[in-house]
């Protein structure tokens, strides 16, 4: 199927197919070490804090808070020309990782560090569903 999705999809492998099915499916998991209990991002084959290859994927519940975020007012990629201002965060999710993404649904005036936010999943192509936050009060 055609899409008219034009900006830059995520490159999935073998190591983030499970991560990006689950986004699919609109659930938000990651990789947790079943030695150690380190929950991990991006999805990856070893445990970096104590090297075991044994994972399970934890459903996590999609709230956290911006750690930091940037505000583009030039757009680097001419798909992103129609959004800018626009919102780069990273979010410092409630179970302990920190994952990269959009916080939409608020004027970036009013952004803060700190802000809590939830995940929502933005079906994009038939494919790929992006983990996407807005501010919750
Ligand atoms: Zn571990």
């Amino acid at each position: 199927m055609m899409t008219s999705y034009t900006k830059p999809l995520p490159i999935i492998n073998d190591d983030n197919r499970q991560y990006w099915e689950y986004c699919k499916q609109h659930e938000l998991r990651m990789q947790q070490c079943n030695d150690c209990g380190y929950i991990r991002f991006p999805p990856g084959i070893i445990c970096p804090r104590c090297h075991s290859m044994a994972a399970g994927w934890v459903k996590l519940s999609g709230r956290g808070k911006i750690y930091s975020f940037v505000v583009y007012r030039v757009s680097y990629h001419p798909s992103y020309a129609d959004d800018i201002p626009y919102v780069v965060a990273v979010i410092q999710l409630a179970e302990g990782p920190r994952m990269e993404s959009d916080v939409t649904g608020i004027k970036v005036e009013d952004l803060k560090v700190d802000m809590p936010v939830e995940v929502y999943f933005d079906d994009v192509t038939d494919e790929v569903s992006l983990p996407k936050f807005k501010a919750v009060s």
